[in-house]
Protein backbone atom coordinates (compact mmCIF):
# COMPACT_ATOMS: atom_id res chain seq x y z
CA UNK A 1 0.00 0.00 0.00
CA UNK A 2 1.29 3.91 -0.78
CA UNK A 3 0.14 4.72 2.77
CA UNK A 4 2.99 5.97 4.24
CA UNK A 5 4.56 5.26 7.94
CA UNK A 6 6.63 7.66 9.48
CA UNK A 7 9.42 7.32 11.50
CA UNK A 8 9.50 9.77 14.64
CA UNK A 9 13.11 10.69 13.03
CA UNK A 10 11.63 11.84 9.72
CA UNK A 11 7.94 13.13 11.08
CA UNK A 12 10.17 15.53 13.34
CA UNK A 13 12.55 16.67 10.31
CA UNK A 14 9.19 17.24 8.38
CA UNK A 15 7.71 19.66 11.56
CA UNK A 16 10.61 21.59 11.47
CA UNK A 17 10.91 22.14 7.70
CA UNK A 18 6.72 22.97 7.95
CA UNK A 19 7.49 26.75 8.46
CA UNK A 20 3.64 27.54 8.63
CA UNK A 21 0.75 26.41 10.98
CA UNK A 22 -2.42 24.41 10.34
CA UNK A 23 -3.74 25.64 6.87
CA UNK A 24 -6.86 26.02 8.14
CA UNK A 25 -6.59 28.56 10.73
CA UNK A 26 -7.93 31.76 8.82
CA UNK A 27 -6.12 34.14 11.21
CA UNK A 28 -3.34 32.04 11.73
CA UNK A 29 -2.83 32.38 7.78
CA UNK A 30 -3.45 36.25 7.90
CA UNK A 31 -0.59 36.54 10.64
CA UNK A 32 1.45 34.91 8.62
CA UNK A 33 0.48 37.09 5.77
CA UNK A 34 1.32 40.31 7.29
CA UNK A 35 4.66 38.40 8.80
CA UNK A 36 5.70 37.45 5.14
CA UNK A 37 4.80 40.86 3.84
CA UNK A 38 6.76 42.38 6.40
CA UNK A 39 9.93 40.02 5.70
CA UNK A 40 9.78 40.75 1.84
CA UNK A 41 9.63 44.58 2.81
CA UNK A 42 12.86 43.85 4.96
CA UNK A 43 14.50 42.08 1.72
CA UNK A 44 17.98 43.25 0.77
CA UNK A 45 17.85 44.94 -2.49
CA UNK A 46 19.97 41.75 -4.52
CA UNK A 47 18.19 41.42 -7.36
CA UNK A 48 15.92 44.60 -9.23
CA UNK A 49 14.69 44.01 -12.67
CA UNK A 50 13.50 47.29 -13.27
CA UNK A 51 16.47 47.49 -15.86
CA UNK A 52 15.44 47.69 -19.70
CA UNK A 53 18.79 47.03 -20.67
CA UNK A 54 17.62 43.27 -20.05
CA UNK A 55 15.81 44.14 -23.54
CA UNK A 56 18.63 45.22 -25.47
CA UNK A 57 18.52 41.92 -27.04
CA UNK A 58 15.70 42.09 -28.49
CA UNK A 59 15.08 43.64 -32.17
CA UNK A 60 13.50 46.44 -32.28
CA UNK A 61 9.87 44.35 -34.12
CA UNK A 62 10.43 41.65 -31.22
CA UNK A 63 9.78 44.64 -29.04
CA UNK A 64 6.61 46.03 -31.06
CA UNK A 65 5.38 42.78 -31.07
CA UNK A 66 5.78 42.13 -27.50
CA UNK A 67 4.60 45.11 -26.35
CA UNK A 68 1.18 44.90 -29.22
CA UNK A 69 0.72 41.57 -27.66
CA UNK A 70 0.81 42.30 -23.74
CA UNK A 71 -1.54 45.44 -24.79
CA UNK A 72 -4.30 42.91 -26.44
CA UNK A 73 -4.03 41.14 -23.15
CA UNK A 74 -4.64 43.82 -21.23
CA UNK A 75 -8.41 43.83 -22.64
CA UNK A 76 -10.85 41.98 -20.40
CA UNK A 77 -13.15 41.61 -23.01
CA UNK A 78 -10.70 40.17 -25.74
CA UNK A 79 -9.45 38.19 -22.67
CA UNK A 80 -12.46 36.46 -21.76
CA UNK A 81 -13.66 36.03 -24.80
CA UNK A 82 -10.14 34.94 -26.99
CA UNK A 83 -10.98 31.42 -27.53
CA UNK A 84 -14.72 31.97 -28.98
CA UNK A 85 -12.99 34.79 -30.97
CA UNK A 86 -10.25 32.97 -32.21
CA UNK A 87 -12.41 29.75 -33.41
CA UNK A 88 -14.48 32.72 -34.77
CA UNK A 89 -11.70 33.94 -36.74
CA UNK A 90 -10.88 31.21 -37.90
CA UNK A 91 -13.94 30.28 -39.53
CA UNK A 92 -14.45 34.31 -40.85
CA UNK A 93 -11.16 34.10 -42.51
CA UNK A 94 -10.00 30.42 -43.34
CA UNK A 95 -7.01 28.29 -41.77
CA UNK A 96 -4.52 29.45 -43.92
CA UNK A 97 -5.34 33.37 -43.48
CA UNK A 98 -6.00 33.08 -39.96
CA UNK A 99 -2.39 31.07 -39.40
CA UNK A 100 -1.23 34.65 -41.47
CA UNK A 101 -2.06 36.71 -38.83
CA UNK A 102 -1.60 34.86 -36.18
CA UNK A 103 1.94 33.67 -37.04
CA UNK A 104 3.60 36.94 -36.51
CA UNK A 105 2.03 38.48 -33.29
CA UNK A 106 0.88 36.11 -30.89
CA UNK A 107 2.42 32.92 -31.71
CA UNK A 108 5.27 34.35 -32.71
CA UNK A 109 5.54 35.50 -29.04
CA UNK A 110 4.27 32.32 -27.20
CA UNK A 111 5.87 29.58 -29.23
CA UNK A 112 9.09 28.66 -30.43
CA UNK A 113 7.59 27.43 -33.98
CA UNK A 114 6.65 24.39 -35.91
CA UNK A 115 9.60 23.22 -38.48
CA UNK A 116 13.08 21.95 -37.06
CA UNK A 117 14.76 24.96 -38.26
CA UNK A 118 12.48 27.40 -36.15
CA UNK A 119 12.57 25.69 -33.00
CA UNK A 120 16.66 25.82 -33.77
CA UNK A 121 16.85 29.43 -34.06
CA UNK A 122 14.80 30.06 -31.24
CA UNK A 123 16.65 28.04 -29.16
CA UNK A 124 19.99 28.88 -30.27
CA UNK A 125 18.95 32.15 -29.36
CA UNK A 126 17.66 31.57 -26.01
CA UNK A 127 21.00 29.77 -25.23
CA UNK A 128 22.81 32.91 -26.38
CA UNK A 129 20.86 34.50 -23.86
CA UNK A 130 22.66 32.04 -21.01
CA UNK A 131 18.66 30.67 -21.21
CA UNK A 132 17.83 27.24 -21.26
CA UNK A 133 15.02 25.90 -23.29
CA UNK A 134 12.52 23.22 -21.42
CA UNK A 135 10.73 22.41 -24.38
CA UNK A 136 6.64 21.17 -23.73
CA UNK A 137 4.34 19.56 -26.27
CA UNK A 138 1.57 21.59 -26.27
CA UNK A 139 -0.76 18.34 -26.39
CA UNK A 140 -3.66 18.06 -23.51
CA UNK A 141 -6.74 17.14 -22.88
CA UNK A 142 -10.06 17.80 -20.97
CA UNK A 143 -12.94 15.77 -20.04
CA UNK A 144 -14.91 14.71 -23.27
CA UNK A 145 -12.31 15.29 -25.43
CA UNK A 146 -10.62 11.63 -25.04
CA UNK A 147 -9.27 10.27 -28.46
CA UNK A 148 -8.67 6.54 -28.29
CA UNK A 149 -5.41 4.44 -27.75
CA UNK A 150 -3.94 5.55 -31.34
CA UNK A 151 -4.17 8.85 -31.04
CA UNK A 152 -2.53 8.30 -27.20
CA UNK A 153 0.54 6.29 -29.09
CA UNK A 154 1.00 9.33 -31.51
CA UNK A 155 1.23 11.46 -28.66
CA UNK A 156 3.62 9.31 -27.12
CA UNK A 157 5.64 9.45 -29.90
CA UNK A 158 5.39 13.26 -30.51
CA UNK A 159 6.94 13.38 -26.46
CA UNK A 160 9.58 11.07 -27.28
CA UNK A 161 10.28 13.05 -30.49
CA UNK A 162 10.49 15.71 -27.86
CA UNK A 163 12.80 13.79 -25.61
CA UNK A 164 15.68 13.51 -28.42
CA UNK A 165 15.10 17.10 -29.32
CA UNK A 166 16.26 18.30 -25.95
CA UNK A 167 19.06 15.49 -25.47
CA UNK A 168 20.71 15.46 -28.96
CA UNK A 169 21.05 19.26 -29.76
CA UNK A 170 23.58 21.37 -27.39
CA UNK A 171 20.91 23.66 -26.64
CA UNK A 172 21.45 23.75 -22.28
CA UNK A 173 23.17 21.46 -19.90
CA UNK A 174 21.15 19.73 -18.29
CA UNK A 175 17.92 19.82 -20.39
CA UNK A 176 14.37 19.50 -18.79
CA UNK A 177 10.97 18.90 -20.68
CA UNK A 178 7.64 19.16 -19.63
CA UNK A 179 4.78 16.34 -20.01
CA UNK A 180 0.94 16.21 -19.63
CA UNK A 181 -0.27 13.06 -18.33
CA UNK A 182 -3.61 13.39 -20.25
CA UNK A 183 -1.73 13.39 -23.41
CA UNK A 184 -1.39 9.53 -22.98
CA UNK A 185 -3.99 8.52 -20.23
CA UNK A 186 -7.70 9.76 -20.42
CA UNK A 187 -8.67 12.26 -18.49
CA UNK A 188 -12.04 9.97 -17.69
CA UNK A 189 -10.24 7.65 -16.54
CA UNK A 190 -8.06 10.13 -14.61
CA UNK A 191 -11.45 10.65 -12.79
CA UNK A 192 -12.23 7.71 -12.16
CA UNK A 193 -8.82 6.74 -10.56
CA UNK A 194 -9.16 10.40 -8.72
CA UNK A 195 -12.80 8.75 -7.10
CA UNK A 196 -11.05 5.47 -6.13
CA UNK A 197 -8.07 7.13 -4.60
CA UNK A 198 -10.47 9.08 -2.50
CA UNK A 199 -11.23 5.70 -0.87
CA UNK A 200 -8.26 3.56 -1.17
CA UNK A 201 -4.76 3.69 -2.02
CA UNK A 202 -2.67 1.48 -5.33
CA UNK A 203 0.98 0.44 -4.10
CA UNK A 204 3.38 2.20 -6.32
CA UNK A 205 5.23 -1.28 -6.79
CA UNK A 206 2.04 -2.18 -8.57
CA UNK A 207 1.82 0.41 -10.66
CA UNK A 208 5.91 0.20 -11.44
CA UNK A 209 5.37 -3.75 -12.25
CA UNK A 210 2.37 -2.50 -14.60
CA UNK A 211 4.46 0.12 -16.35
CA UNK A 212 7.12 -2.97 -17.07
CA UNK A 213 4.01 -4.79 -18.73
CA UNK A 214 2.45 -7.13 -16.17
CA UNK A 215 -1.08 -7.84 -16.35
CA UNK A 216 -1.87 -6.46 -13.15
CA UNK A 217 -5.59 -6.01 -12.44
CA UNK A 218 -6.59 -2.45 -10.33
CA UNK A 219 -9.29 -2.89 -7.91
CA UNK A 220 -12.25 -0.51 -9.29
CA UNK A 221 -11.40 -0.23 -12.93
CA UNK A 222 -13.60 -2.04 -15.24
CA UNK A 223 -11.92 -4.68 -17.56
CA UNK A 224 -12.08 -1.45 -20.67
CA UNK A 225 -10.53 0.67 -18.16
CA UNK A 226 -7.62 -1.03 -16.95
CA UNK A 227 -6.69 -2.15 -20.08
CA UNK A 228 -6.28 1.45 -21.26
CA UNK A 229 -4.77 2.07 -17.62
CA UNK A 230 -2.07 -0.74 -18.45
CA UNK A 231 -1.55 0.82 -21.64
CA UNK A 232 -0.77 4.68 -20.54
CA UNK A 233 1.52 3.15 -18.01
CA UNK A 234 3.16 1.38 -20.52
CA UNK A 235 3.93 4.53 -22.66
CA UNK A 236 4.70 6.31 -19.65
CA UNK A 237 7.39 3.66 -18.92
CA UNK A 238 8.73 4.36 -22.20
CA UNK A 239 9.00 7.91 -21.58
CA UNK A 240 10.92 7.58 -18.23
CA UNK A 241 13.18 4.93 -19.94
CA UNK A 242 14.31 7.08 -22.67
CA UNK A 243 14.78 9.77 -20.67
CA UNK A 244 16.33 8.36 -17.54
CA UNK A 245 20.31 10.09 -17.44
CA UNK A 246 19.34 12.24 -20.21
CA UNK A 247 16.75 14.68 -19.71
CA UNK A 248 14.60 16.06 -16.68
CA UNK A 249 10.73 15.18 -16.96
CA UNK A 250 8.51 17.78 -15.48
CA UNK A 251 5.12 16.30 -15.18
CA UNK A 252 2.50 19.12 -15.17
CA UNK A 253 -0.20 19.79 -13.41
CA UNK A 254 -3.73 20.11 -14.24
CA UNK A 255 -7.53 20.39 -12.34
CA UNK A 256 -7.92 19.00 -9.01
CA UNK A 257 -10.79 16.73 -10.16
CA UNK A 258 -7.84 15.03 -11.81
CA UNK A 259 -4.62 15.78 -9.85
CA UNK A 260 -4.42 12.97 -7.48
CA UNK A 261 -4.64 10.39 -10.43
CA UNK A 262 -1.51 12.75 -12.28
CA UNK A 263 0.48 12.33 -8.95
CA UNK A 264 -0.13 8.49 -8.31
CA UNK A 265 1.45 7.80 -11.46
CA UNK A 266 4.05 10.31 -11.40
CA UNK A 267 4.78 8.73 -8.20
CA UNK A 268 4.99 5.41 -9.79
CA UNK A 269 7.32 6.64 -12.56
CA UNK A 270 9.49 8.64 -9.64
CA UNK A 271 9.92 5.19 -7.71
CA UNK A 272 11.08 3.64 -11.14
CA UNK A 273 13.82 5.93 -12.57
CA UNK A 274 14.26 8.31 -9.29
CA UNK A 275 16.73 5.95 -7.85
CA UNK A 276 20.14 7.99 -7.91
CA UNK A 277 19.04 11.71 -9.02
CA UNK A 278 15.69 12.84 -9.73
CA UNK A 279 14.92 12.90 -13.65
CA UNK A 280 10.58 12.71 -13.00
CA UNK A 281 9.47 16.01 -11.46
CA UNK A 282 6.01 16.40 -10.22
CA UNK A 283 4.42 20.04 -10.06
CA UNK A 284 2.89 21.56 -6.79
CA UNK A 285 -0.24 24.82 -7.41
CA UNK A 286 0.27 26.46 -4.72
CA UNK A 287 -2.90 28.52 -5.47
CA UNK A 288 -4.50 24.86 -3.88
CA UNK A 289 -5.29 25.49 0.13
CA UNK A 290 -4.45 21.42 -0.32
CA UNK A 291 -0.60 22.42 -1.22
CA UNK A 292 1.61 22.17 1.14
CA UNK A 293 0.06 19.19 2.55
CA UNK A 294 0.32 17.57 -0.74
CA UNK A 295 3.79 18.61 -1.03
CA UNK A 296 5.09 17.01 2.56
CA UNK A 297 2.90 14.00 1.89
CA UNK A 298 5.47 13.90 -1.35
CA UNK A 299 8.31 14.57 0.72
CA UNK A 300 6.99 11.48 3.10
CA UNK A 301 6.82 9.35 0.34
CA UNK A 302 10.08 9.89 -1.16
CA UNK A 303 11.85 9.63 2.05
CA UNK A 304 10.11 5.85 2.66
CA UNK A 305 10.12 4.71 -0.88
CA UNK A 306 13.57 5.68 -1.61
CA UNK A 307 13.63 8.26 -4.00
CA UNK A 308 14.39 11.51 -5.05
CA UNK A 309 12.07 14.14 -5.16
CA UNK A 310 11.79 16.88 -8.10
CA UNK A 311 9.21 19.56 -7.27
CA UNK A 312 8.01 21.91 -9.60
CA UNK A 313 6.46 25.11 -7.73
CA UNK A 314 3.74 26.99 -9.21
CA UNK A 315 1.15 29.04 -7.92
CA UNK A 316 -1.54 27.04 -10.39
CA UNK A 317 -3.22 28.41 -13.67
CA UNK A 318 -6.41 27.39 -13.64
CA UNK A 319 -7.86 29.54 -10.94
CA UNK A 320 -11.25 30.54 -12.38
CA UNK A 321 -12.26 27.21 -13.67
CA UNK A 322 -11.48 25.27 -10.50
CA UNK A 323 -13.51 28.31 -8.62
CA UNK A 324 -16.67 27.86 -10.93
CA UNK A 325 -16.62 24.27 -10.78
CA UNK A 326 -16.77 24.53 -6.93
CA UNK A 327 -19.32 27.10 -7.22
CA UNK A 328 -21.66 24.76 -9.54
CA UNK A 329 -20.67 21.64 -7.73
CA UNK A 330 -21.69 23.43 -4.02
CA UNK A 331 -18.55 22.38 -2.73
CA UNK A 332 -15.61 24.40 -1.13
CA UNK A 333 -13.27 26.84 -3.48
CA UNK A 334 -10.23 24.73 -3.59
CA UNK A 335 -7.97 27.94 -4.36
CA UNK A 336 -6.77 30.15 -1.86
CA UNK A 337 -9.44 33.32 -0.78
CA UNK A 338 -6.72 35.56 -1.93
CA UNK A 339 -3.51 36.09 -4.18
CA UNK A 340 -1.76 36.96 -1.20
CA UNK A 341 -3.01 33.47 0.18
CA UNK A 342 -1.21 31.88 -2.21
CA UNK A 343 2.30 33.91 -2.00
CA UNK A 344 2.22 32.95 1.38
CA UNK A 345 1.60 29.32 0.15
CA UNK A 346 4.09 29.60 -2.64
CA UNK A 347 6.90 30.91 -0.66
CA UNK A 348 6.50 28.51 2.39
CA UNK A 349 6.51 25.82 -0.05
CA UNK A 350 9.46 27.61 -1.35
CA UNK A 351 10.95 27.28 2.15
CA UNK A 352 10.23 23.60 2.66
CA UNK A 353 11.88 22.35 -0.53
CA UNK A 354 14.94 24.79 0.22
CA UNK A 355 16.22 23.53 3.44
CA UNK A 356 15.67 19.87 2.04
CA UNK A 357 18.36 20.64 -0.66
CA UNK A 358 20.34 22.52 1.76
CA UNK A 359 20.35 19.47 4.22
CA UNK A 360 20.76 16.94 0.62
CA UNK A 361 20.96 18.27 -2.40
CA UNK A 362 21.51 15.21 -4.35
CA UNK A 363 17.96 13.37 -3.20
CA UNK A 364 15.94 16.88 -3.97
CA UNK A 365 15.69 19.56 -6.80
CA UNK A 366 13.02 22.46 -7.31
CA UNK A 367 12.93 24.65 -10.07
CA UNK A 368 10.46 27.38 -9.11
CA UNK A 369 8.41 28.16 -11.80
CA UNK A 370 6.62 31.81 -11.75
CA UNK A 371 6.82 35.29 -12.93
CA UNK A 372 6.40 36.88 -9.51
CA UNK A 373 9.49 39.07 -8.86
CA UNK A 374 9.11 38.87 -4.71
CA UNK A 375 9.17 35.09 -5.02
CA UNK A 376 11.94 35.73 -7.12
CA UNK A 377 13.68 37.55 -4.93
CA UNK A 378 12.48 35.40 -1.84
CA UNK A 379 14.28 32.74 -3.48
CA UNK A 380 17.63 33.82 -4.14
CA UNK A 381 17.56 35.74 -0.61
CA UNK A 382 16.70 31.91 0.93
CA UNK A 383 19.02 29.95 -1.84
CA UNK A 384 22.03 32.68 -0.61
CA UNK A 385 21.10 32.32 3.16
CA UNK A 386 21.28 28.37 2.99
CA UNK A 387 24.58 28.28 0.77
CA UNK A 388 23.22 26.56 -1.84
CA UNK A 389 24.89 26.47 -5.44
CA UNK A 390 23.36 28.96 -7.40
CA UNK A 391 24.36 26.68 -10.60
CA UNK A 392 24.14 23.52 -8.67
CA UNK A 393 21.57 21.65 -10.39
CA UNK A 394 19.53 21.51 -7.44
CA UNK A 395 17.93 24.76 -7.37
CA UNK A 396 16.84 26.38 -10.56
CA UNK A 397 13.98 28.97 -11.78
CA UNK A 398 11.81 28.71 -14.77
CA UNK A 399 9.57 31.31 -16.39
CA UNK A 400 7.43 31.18 -19.95
CA UNK A 401 8.40 32.23 -23.32
CA UNK A 402 7.57 35.74 -24.39
CA UNK A 403 6.85 36.13 -20.58
CA UNK A 404 8.61 38.24 -18.30
CA UNK A 405 12.33 38.59 -19.87
CA UNK A 406 12.95 40.88 -18.03
CA UNK A 407 13.18 38.53 -14.47
CA UNK A 408 14.58 35.60 -16.33
CA UNK A 409 17.58 37.56 -18.61
CA UNK A 410 18.52 38.73 -15.23
CA UNK A 411 18.75 35.73 -13.23
CA UNK A 412 20.38 34.63 -15.72
CA UNK A 413 22.91 37.35 -15.83
CA UNK A 414 23.24 36.41 -11.73
CA UNK A 415 24.72 32.74 -12.83
CA UNK A 416 21.34 31.68 -12.06
CA UNK A 417 20.36 28.28 -14.04
CA UNK A 418 16.85 29.41 -15.68
CA UNK A 419 14.65 27.70 -18.21
CA UNK A 420 12.08 28.89 -20.36
CA UNK A 421 9.27 26.55 -20.91
CA UNK A 422 8.64 26.45 -24.72
CA UNK A 423 5.99 24.94 -26.35
CA UNK A 424 6.24 24.29 -30.04
CA UNK A 425 3.67 23.11 -32.98
CA UNK A 426 1.61 24.19 -35.91
CA UNK A 427 -0.47 27.30 -35.22
CA UNK A 428 -3.61 24.75 -35.12
CA UNK A 429 -1.67 22.85 -32.59
CA UNK A 430 -0.63 25.52 -29.79
CA UNK A 431 -4.03 27.28 -29.97
CA UNK A 432 -5.44 26.21 -26.75
CA UNK A 433 -1.87 26.78 -25.13
CA UNK A 434 -2.20 30.32 -26.80
CA UNK A 435 -5.87 30.99 -25.44
CA UNK A 436 -4.22 29.68 -22.13
CA UNK A 437 -1.47 32.42 -22.33
CA UNK A 438 -3.16 34.68 -23.06
CA UNK A 439 -6.33 34.69 -19.84
CA UNK A 440 -3.37 34.11 -17.93
CA UNK A 441 -1.71 37.19 -18.36
CA UNK A 442 -4.82 38.42 -17.33
CA UNK A 443 -3.69 36.94 -13.80
CA UNK A 444 -0.25 37.24 -13.91
CA UNK A 445 -0.78 40.71 -11.74
CA UNK A 446 2.49 42.99 -11.54
CA UNK A 447 4.92 41.26 -13.82
CA UNK A 448 3.27 41.77 -17.10
CA UNK A 449 2.41 45.57 -16.67
CA UNK A 450 6.31 46.08 -15.21
CA UNK A 451 7.36 44.19 -18.32
CA UNK A 452 5.03 46.35 -20.45
CA UNK A 453 6.70 49.56 -18.91
CA UNK A 454 10.03 48.22 -19.49
CA UNK A 455 9.32 47.28 -22.83
CA UNK A 456 7.87 50.83 -23.90
CA UNK A 457 10.62 52.29 -22.30
CA UNK A 458 13.53 50.59 -24.45
CA UNK A 459 11.00 51.92 -27.36
CA UNK A 460 11.52 54.83 -26.83
CA UNK A 461 15.36 54.93 -25.85
CA UNK A 462 15.61 53.06 -29.57
CA UNK A 463 13.56 56.04 -31.21
CA UNK A 464 15.25 59.00 -29.58
CA UNK A 465 18.49 57.29 -30.47
CA UNK A 466 17.43 56.31 -33.90
CA UNK A 467 16.23 60.27 -33.89
CA UNK A 468 19.61 61.32 -32.70
CA UNK A 469 21.28 59.55 -35.53
CA UNK A 470 19.37 61.26 -37.97
CA UNK A 471 20.43 64.52 -37.18
CA UNK A 472 23.90 63.24 -37.54
CA UNK A 473 24.76 60.26 -34.53
CA UNK A 474 26.37 56.90 -34.90
CA UNK A 475 23.76 54.52 -33.35
CA UNK A 476 20.78 52.75 -34.62
CA UNK A 477 17.99 50.70 -33.48
C1 LIG B 1 7.83 26.87 -16.15
C2 LIG B 1 6.38 26.92 -15.77
C3 LIG B 1 5.65 25.75 -15.69
C4 LIG B 1 4.29 25.79 -15.31
N1 LIG B 1 3.61 24.63 -15.16
C5 LIG B 1 2.35 24.66 -14.66
C6 LIG B 1 1.66 23.48 -14.36
O1 LIG B 1 2.16 22.37 -14.53
N2 LIG B 1 0.40 23.57 -13.86
C7 LIG B 1 -0.20 24.79 -13.61
O2 LIG B 1 -1.34 24.82 -13.12
N3 LIG B 1 0.44 25.93 -13.91
C8 LIG B 1 1.69 25.90 -14.42
N4 LIG B 1 2.34 27.07 -14.69
C9 LIG B 1 1.60 28.35 -14.64
C10 LIG B 1 1.59 28.90 -13.23
O3 LIG B 1 0.82 28.05 -12.41
C11 LIG B 1 0.96 30.29 -13.13
O4 LIG B 1 -0.30 30.30 -13.70
C12 LIG B 1 1.71 31.37 -13.79
O5 LIG B 1 3.07 31.16 -13.72
C13 LIG B 1 1.35 32.69 -13.08
O6 LIG B 1 1.77 32.70 -11.75
P1 LIG B 1 3.07 33.52 -11.28
O7 LIG B 1 3.56 32.98 -10.00
O8 LIG B 1 4.02 33.49 -12.38
O9 LIG B 1 2.54 35.03 -11.23
P2 LIG B 1 1.66 35.97 -10.17
O10 LIG B 1 1.30 37.13 -10.92
O11 LIG B 1 2.50 36.21 -8.94
O12 LIG B 1 0.48 35.11 -9.75
C14 LIG B 1 -0.64 34.91 -10.53
C15 LIG B 1 -1.22 33.64 -10.00
O13 LIG B 1 -1.61 33.82 -8.63
C16 LIG B 1 -2.79 33.10 -8.37
N5 LIG B 1 -3.83 34.06 -8.04
C17 LIG B 1 -4.14 35.22 -8.70
N6 LIG B 1 -5.20 35.83 -8.13
C18 LIG B 1 -5.56 35.05 -7.08
C19 LIG B 1 -6.59 35.16 -6.10
N7 LIG B 1 -7.46 36.16 -6.11
N8 LIG B 1 -6.69 34.18 -5.18
C20 LIG B 1 -5.82 33.14 -5.16
N9 LIG B 1 -4.81 33.00 -6.04
C21 LIG B 1 -4.69 33.94 -6.99
C22 LIG B 1 -3.13 32.32 -9.64
O14 LIG B 1 -2.51 31.07 -9.53
C23 LIG B 1 -2.47 33.17 -10.73
O15 LIG B 1 -2.13 32.39 -11.88
C24 LIG B 1 3.68 27.04 -15.04
C25 LIG B 1 4.42 28.21 -15.12
C26 LIG B 1 5.75 28.17 -15.46
C27 LIG B 1 6.52 29.44 -15.50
Amino acid sequence: MMTSRLSLHHFLTLRSLCTTGPRTQASGQLKRSSSRAAQADSLPVMLTFEDPSAFRVKTFRELVRALGVFQLCSVPILVNNCGKLMSIAQTLLGKRSFSIVIRPSVYAQFVAGESDREIAQSMEKMSSLGLRPMLAVPIEEDLGESSGERQYDQNLASMLECVNMSHSNAWSKDPMMQLKITALISPELCVKLTSILSEQQYDLNLLVRAMEGEPISFPGLLEIENEHFLRGLQRLNKIGEASANRVRVLVDAEYTYINPALSLVTMAMMKKFNQDSAWIWNTYQCYLKESQSLLLEAVRLSINESFCLGVKLVRGAYMDKERNLAKKKGRSDPVHESWEHTNDSYNGSLDIVLKLISQDPQRYRIIVATHNEMSVQYAALRIGELGIDRDGGSVCFGQLLGMCDHVSLTLAQQGYSVYKSVPYGSVNDTLPYLVRRAQENRTVLQGIRKERDLLRREVRRRIMQRLKWQRGGEETI
